[in-house]
């Protein structure tokens, strides 16, 4: 499996936990009434479930394919923006010419 397939399903993972997140801070809202200790918790749960990301970086040049820039989004990069490696493929184009 390529580094993007991997970064992509990463990704889906992310929006599963932030549905999950999401349901977490409505439903204490629900039964506890508003509570900044259930949204804290979440932040809490998307920073951990998200620390996997740091690992996806180009095998090239080594940025992270979730970085545009200096800006971080949700979605990996296919091809890298810093030096332009087709991270959905790892292995060498031309080989040989
Ligand atoms: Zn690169």
């Amino acid at each position: 499996m390529s580094l993007y397939r991997r970064a992509a399903n990463h990704a889906w993972r992310m929006v599963a936990v932030l549905a999950l997140a999401v349901l977490l801070v409505v439903v204490v809202d629900r039964i506890y009434g508003h509570s900044t200790i259930a949204f804290a918790a979440a932040i809490l749960l998307l920073i951990i479930a998200n620390t996997p990301m740091l690992r996806f970086n180009c095998t090239r040049c080594g940025k992270n394919v979730f970085f545009r820039g200096v800006f971080v989004v949700l979605w990996p990069n296919r091809i890298c923006t810093r030096c332009g490696e087709d991270i959905d493929d790892q292995l060498p184009k031309n080989v040989g010419g």
